[in-house]
């Protein structure tokens, strides 16, 4: 690092990037919730709201091209490395040092950029826009996340009441008392941390909101008061999940994820779900495994087990992680990215948490 970033660009975006000033605790997850650095130049980035960002440029050197890079508050879980295309060499996710997210996007040499041009300009309290080159052909869009909330999420319709008698069979949902029960339903991970990728770019983060947001529709259909620990795609630690569910006092708490295979074995599928403790937990979690079964035919039962993931372990109710299916998989992947499907998935949840309340209520 001896030649350091270019001074005045520092102060630029100095002034320019203090734009929120409230500091978010140390310990806290990565701020940086989604990036998207789009064919036209542009780099698009959503941030928990009052981010403060750091961004630096240094210019290439032997062995690196020019590099632009921005530091978030938080700590990034998985650092990464995606290739680039086009003058983009490629764009790495790292923790420089502990608490810190860093985005590096790095360029192939020979490229005229002009970094005292840009600009970070804050479209609004969490959305950022910095326009890096001109328009090219030869570069296509590289991203994580959605940048643009909700817009062209995997299905932000709020319709499923609407949900067909064909599309789910002959699923029919158990009723319990009203307003008795209080669940929480957990989408796993989230925002800079996508979870499991799959095939043709899938990501766990979106399939699980998905599913969650219809098994919470459901549920409140049926008169069971339900709550998400995540409704967008937000960076959420783990113990943040534990303690909304045990300051809610949740009855019962389930946490929904996608599986992937240790070198993304395409033949590896299936469905399986787990508790950790009781036999409510594993009551809870037989009924869930039950129903998605049914919804998922020719996928493998991996069956119910013990766990000792860390929501199903430190949340005091009980509660099942349930894993509907492996996005590494040829059969589970090409049925989780359906639409048709993820109801289905959804409505089993939702059944087997209600056929549980009915019997345990
Ligand atoms: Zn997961």
């Amino acid at each position: 690092m001896a030649k350091f970033f270019n001074n005045k660009l520092f102060r630029f975006f100095s002034i320019l990037l203090f734009f929120s000033s409230s500091i978010p605790s140390a310990r806290s997850s990565s701020a940086l919730a989604a990036w998207s650095l789009n064919s036209n130049g542009v780099l698009e980035l959503r941030t928990k709201s009052d981010t403060k960002l750091k961004a630096y440029f240094q210019k290439s050197s032997k062995n690196f091209g020019d590099r632009l890079w921005i530091d978030f508050p938080g700590e990034l879980k998985k650092p990464r490395t995606i290739k680039g295309n086009g003058p983009i060499k490629e764009i790495r996710l790292g923790k420089p040092i502990k608490g810190k997210t860093r985005l590096v996007i790095e360029f192939n040499h020979g490229n005229n950029l002009n970094p005292l041009t840009w600009r970070m300009i804050g479209i609004d309290e969490n959305r950022w826009r910095m326009k890096l080159f001109s328009y090219r052909t030869s570069f296509k869009t590289i991203g994580e996340g959605l940048v643009n909330k909700r817009k062209n999420s995997i299905n932000s319709k709020q319709n499923l009441i609407h949900l067909q008698k064909k599309d789910y069979g002959n699923l029919r949902l158990p009723e319990v008392k009203q307003n008795k029960f209080f669940v929480v339903i957990d989408p796993g991970h989230g925002g800079s941390d996508p979870g499991a990728i799959g095939i043709r770019g899938i990501r766990e983060t979106d399939v699980v909101l998905d599913v969650s947001r219809i098994v919470k529709n459901l549920l409140i259909e049926k008169g069971v008061n339900t709550r998400l620990t995540r409704n967008n795609e937000i960076d959420l630690d783990l113990p943040q999940r534990v303690s909304f569910a045990n300051s809610k006092n949740a009855d019962i708490f389930v946490s929904i994820h996608a599986n992937a295979s240790r070198g993304k074995r395409r033949d590896i599928n299936g469905l399986e779900t787990f508790y950790y403790r009781g036999w409510r937990g594993r009551l809870l979690a037989k009924r869930i495994q039950k129903e998605i079964l049914k919804v998922s035919p020719g996928s493998p039962d991996r069956g119910v087990k013990q766990g000792r993931f860390y929501v199903i372990k430190n949340t005091r109710m009980p509660a099942a992680l349930v894993e509907i299916g492996f996005l590494t998989g040829r059969l589970d992947a090409k049925r989780l990215e359906k639409n048709l499907h993820r109801k289905r998935v959804a409505y089993a949840i939702a059944r087997g948490i209600l056929e549980y309340l009915s019997k345990t209520g």
